[in-house]
Protein backbone atom coordinates (compact mmCIF):
# COMPACT_ATOMS: atom_id res chain seq x y z
CA UNK A 1 0.00 0.00 0.00
CA UNK A 2 1.68 3.47 -1.08
CA UNK A 3 1.95 5.79 1.97
CA UNK A 4 -0.47 8.42 1.08
CA UNK A 5 -3.02 5.63 1.06
CA UNK A 6 -2.61 5.19 4.99
CA UNK A 7 -4.33 9.09 5.00
CA UNK A 8 -7.88 7.52 3.14
CA UNK A 9 -10.46 7.77 5.15
CA UNK A 10 -13.66 5.58 5.19
CA UNK A 11 -17.12 7.74 6.61
CA UNK A 12 -20.08 5.72 6.88
CA UNK A 13 -23.16 6.55 5.96
CA UNK A 14 -22.30 9.33 3.95
CA UNK A 15 -23.48 11.13 2.45
CA UNK A 16 -26.38 8.77 2.54
CA UNK A 17 -27.50 5.73 5.24
CA UNK A 18 -25.62 2.38 3.79
CA UNK A 19 -22.92 4.41 1.54
CA UNK A 20 -19.12 4.27 3.02
CA UNK A 21 -17.97 7.45 1.86
CA UNK A 22 -14.10 7.25 1.06
CA UNK A 23 -12.58 10.80 1.95
CA UNK A 24 -9.48 11.84 0.36
CA UNK A 25 -9.20 15.41 2.30
CA UNK A 26 -6.86 13.69 4.75
CA UNK A 27 -4.37 13.09 1.98
CA UNK A 28 -4.60 16.00 0.23
CA UNK A 29 -4.05 18.03 3.48
CA UNK A 30 -0.90 16.73 4.09
CA UNK A 31 1.52 17.75 1.42
CA UNK A 32 3.69 15.04 0.98
CA UNK A 33 1.20 12.73 0.83
CA UNK A 34 -0.86 14.91 -2.13
CA UNK A 35 2.53 15.13 -3.63
CA UNK A 36 2.82 11.32 -3.55
CA UNK A 37 -0.66 10.63 -4.37
CA UNK A 38 -0.39 13.00 -7.71
CA UNK A 39 2.87 11.39 -8.43
CA UNK A 40 2.05 7.78 -8.27
CA UNK A 41 -1.24 9.46 -10.91
CA UNK A 42 1.17 10.84 -12.98
CA UNK A 43 3.36 7.95 -13.33
CA UNK A 44 0.37 5.68 -14.87
CA UNK A 45 0.19 7.73 -17.77
CA UNK A 46 3.57 9.77 -18.80
CA UNK A 47 3.74 6.92 -21.52
CA UNK A 48 0.15 8.11 -23.43
CA UNK A 49 1.78 12.10 -23.16
CA UNK A 50 -2.05 13.34 -22.76
CA UNK A 51 -2.60 16.75 -24.53
CA UNK A 52 -5.04 17.93 -21.39
CA UNK A 53 -6.78 16.60 -18.44
CA UNK A 54 -10.46 16.92 -18.09
CA UNK A 55 -11.17 16.97 -14.00
CA UNK A 56 -14.66 15.95 -12.81
CA UNK A 57 -16.44 18.20 -10.18
CA UNK A 58 -15.40 18.51 -7.85
CA UNK A 59 -12.60 16.24 -6.56
CA UNK A 60 -11.69 15.60 -10.45
CA UNK A 61 -10.45 19.36 -10.11
CA UNK A 62 -8.12 18.95 -7.55
CA UNK A 63 -6.23 15.77 -8.48
CA UNK A 64 -7.01 16.91 -11.96
CA UNK A 65 -5.28 20.21 -12.17
CA UNK A 66 -2.51 19.04 -9.91
CA UNK A 67 -2.03 15.99 -12.43
CA UNK A 68 -1.79 18.27 -15.27
CA UNK A 69 1.04 20.45 -14.11
CA UNK A 70 3.11 16.88 -13.18
CA UNK A 71 2.42 15.72 -16.87
CA UNK A 72 2.93 19.92 -18.25
CA UNK A 73 -0.66 19.54 -19.72
CA UNK A 74 -3.83 21.76 -20.09
CA UNK A 75 -6.96 20.95 -17.61
CA UNK A 76 -10.33 21.53 -18.49
CA UNK A 77 -13.78 20.78 -15.92
CA UNK A 78 -16.24 18.84 -16.15
CA UNK A 79 -18.81 20.68 -14.17
CA UNK A 80 -22.12 20.06 -12.44
CA UNK A 81 -25.08 21.73 -14.41
CA UNK A 82 -25.67 25.09 -14.72
CA UNK A 83 -21.65 25.86 -14.10
CA UNK A 84 -20.20 26.65 -17.00
CA UNK A 85 -20.50 29.80 -18.94
CA UNK A 86 -21.30 29.54 -22.85
CA UNK A 87 -22.47 26.91 -24.72
CA UNK A 88 -22.49 23.37 -23.69
CA UNK A 89 -22.99 20.08 -23.82
CA UNK A 90 -24.45 17.82 -20.96
CA UNK A 91 -24.67 14.28 -20.34
CA UNK A 92 -26.79 12.38 -18.09
CA UNK A 93 -25.42 9.40 -15.61
CA UNK A 94 -26.37 7.07 -12.61
CA UNK A 95 -24.68 7.26 -9.43
CA UNK A 96 -24.10 4.85 -6.56
CA UNK A 97 -26.12 7.01 -4.60
CA UNK A 98 -28.70 9.07 -7.05
CA UNK A 99 -28.59 10.67 -10.48
CA UNK A 100 -26.73 13.51 -11.92
CA UNK A 101 -25.51 15.74 -15.28
CA UNK A 102 -22.27 16.46 -16.76
CA UNK A 103 -21.27 19.66 -18.82
CA UNK A 104 -18.13 20.58 -20.52
CA UNK A 105 -18.37 23.81 -22.73
CA UNK A 106 -18.50 22.80 -26.68
CA UNK A 107 -15.50 24.42 -27.22
CA UNK A 108 -13.52 23.53 -24.65
CA UNK A 109 -10.72 21.64 -26.52
CA UNK A 110 -9.82 21.20 -29.93
CA UNK A 111 -11.22 18.39 -32.39
CA UNK A 112 -9.01 15.33 -31.38
CA UNK A 113 -7.22 16.55 -28.50
CA UNK A 114 -5.98 13.79 -26.54
CA UNK A 115 -7.72 14.19 -23.02
CA UNK A 116 -7.33 12.28 -20.14
CA UNK A 117 -10.32 12.11 -17.47
CA UNK A 118 -9.98 12.12 -13.99
CA UNK A 119 -11.90 11.63 -10.87
CA UNK A 120 -11.31 10.66 -7.00
CA UNK A 121 -12.76 7.44 -6.37
CA UNK A 122 -14.12 4.97 -8.98
CA UNK A 123 -17.74 3.46 -7.59
CA UNK A 124 -20.28 2.02 -10.04
CA UNK A 125 -17.98 3.61 -12.88
CA UNK A 126 -20.91 5.42 -14.44
CA UNK A 127 -19.63 9.48 -13.75
CA UNK A 128 -16.17 8.30 -15.84
CA UNK A 129 -18.30 6.82 -18.58
CA UNK A 130 -20.61 9.48 -18.46
CA UNK A 131 -17.95 12.01 -18.73
CA UNK A 132 -15.58 9.52 -21.48
CA UNK A 133 -19.09 10.22 -23.79
CA UNK A 134 -19.56 13.69 -23.36
CA UNK A 135 -16.21 14.33 -24.11
CA UNK A 136 -16.30 12.31 -27.37
CA UNK A 137 -19.28 13.91 -28.11
CA UNK A 138 -17.48 17.60 -27.90
CA UNK A 139 -14.80 16.35 -30.03
CA UNK A 140 -11.85 15.11 -27.47
CA UNK A 141 -10.14 11.88 -28.04
CA UNK A 142 -10.05 10.18 -24.86
CA UNK A 143 -6.87 8.06 -24.24
CA UNK A 144 -7.64 6.97 -20.74
CA UNK A 145 -9.09 7.56 -17.45
CA UNK A 146 -7.54 7.69 -14.25
CA UNK A 147 -8.36 7.76 -10.18
CA UNK A 148 -6.71 7.94 -7.08
CA UNK A 149 -9.03 4.92 -6.17
CA UNK A 150 -11.01 2.19 -7.56
CA UNK A 151 -13.91 0.15 -5.22
CA UNK A 152 -13.33 -3.28 -6.45
CA UNK A 153 -16.93 -4.17 -4.27
CA UNK A 154 -18.80 -2.12 -6.82
CA UNK A 155 -17.30 -3.52 -10.04
CA UNK A 156 -16.96 -0.46 -11.84
CA UNK A 157 -14.11 -1.59 -13.75
CA UNK A 158 -16.56 -3.98 -15.32
CA UNK A 159 -18.88 -1.87 -16.88
CA UNK A 160 -15.96 0.28 -18.13
CA UNK A 161 -16.14 -1.61 -21.68
CA UNK A 162 -13.87 0.85 -23.86
CA UNK A 163 -11.51 0.12 -25.13
CA UNK A 164 -9.29 3.42 -23.48
CA UNK A 165 -7.15 2.08 -20.42
CA UNK A 166 -8.52 2.62 -17.01
CA UNK A 167 -5.61 3.10 -14.16
CA UNK A 168 -5.99 3.60 -10.35
CA UNK A 169 -3.57 4.51 -8.01
CA UNK A 170 -5.09 2.34 -5.56
CA UNK A 171 -7.53 -0.43 -5.33
CA UNK A 172 -9.54 -1.55 -2.45
P1 LIG B 1 -19.65 6.27 -9.74
O1 LIG B 1 -20.22 7.05 -10.87
O2 LIG B 1 -20.62 5.36 -9.08
O3 LIG B 1 -18.37 5.55 -10.14
O4 LIG B 1 -19.26 7.30 -8.61
C1 LIG B 1 -18.10 8.01 -8.70
C2 LIG B 1 -18.31 9.46 -8.32
O5 LIG B 1 -19.08 9.61 -7.14
C3 LIG B 1 -17.00 10.13 -8.06
O6 LIG B 1 -17.10 11.49 -8.46
C4 LIG B 1 -16.83 10.01 -6.57
O7 LIG B 1 -16.26 11.17 -6.04
C5 LIG B 1 -18.24 9.83 -6.04
N1 LIG B 1 -18.39 8.66 -5.19
C6 LIG B 1 -19.22 7.61 -5.39
N2 LIG B 1 -19.16 6.73 -4.41
C7 LIG B 1 -18.24 7.20 -3.56
C8 LIG B 1 -17.71 6.72 -2.32
N3 LIG B 1 -18.12 5.56 -1.77
N4 LIG B 1 -16.75 7.45 -1.71
C9 LIG B 1 -16.33 8.61 -2.26
N5 LIG B 1 -16.80 9.12 -3.41
C10 LIG B 1 -17.74 8.42 -4.05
Amino acid sequence: MPAWSRLLRDVPDFPRPGIVFKDITPVLADGAAFADAVASLADAWRDVAPAAIAGIESRGFILGAALALALGCGFVPVRKPGKLPGRTLAQDYQLEYGHDRLEVQADALPAGTRVLVVDDVLATGGTLRAATALLRRQGADVIGAAVLVELSFLHGRARWDDPAPLRAALVV
